[in-house]
């Protein structure tokens, strides 16, 4: 089964798992609100906006960054 980062929207915690995480205890305030990035792989991407960096197979989504708006990706 292929395992895909998921990024919460509010927080911007990600987790790598094959099905959807939990939604439990948001630090932003309820439950988190995950959105499915990428799949999982060997490239380098990093959203200028929050800096935060995935290991994916291709161009993630943009999503939601807690930063506001959507992530900007940048493969390094
Ligand atoms: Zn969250
Ligand atoms: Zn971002």
């Amino acid at each position: 089964m292929a395992e895909y980062w998921w990024i919460c929207q509010r927080c911007n915690t990600r987790i790598q798992k094959s099905t959807t995480p939990n939604n439990a205890s948001c630090p932003a305030g309820g439950g988190h609100r995950w959105f499915r990035a990428a799949e999982v792989g060997n490239h380098a991407f990093q959203c200028s906006k929050c800096q935060q960096l995935l290991q994916a197979k291709m161009m993630p989504s943009t999503g939601g960054c807690a930063s506001g708006g959507g992530h900007a990706w940048q493969r390094l």
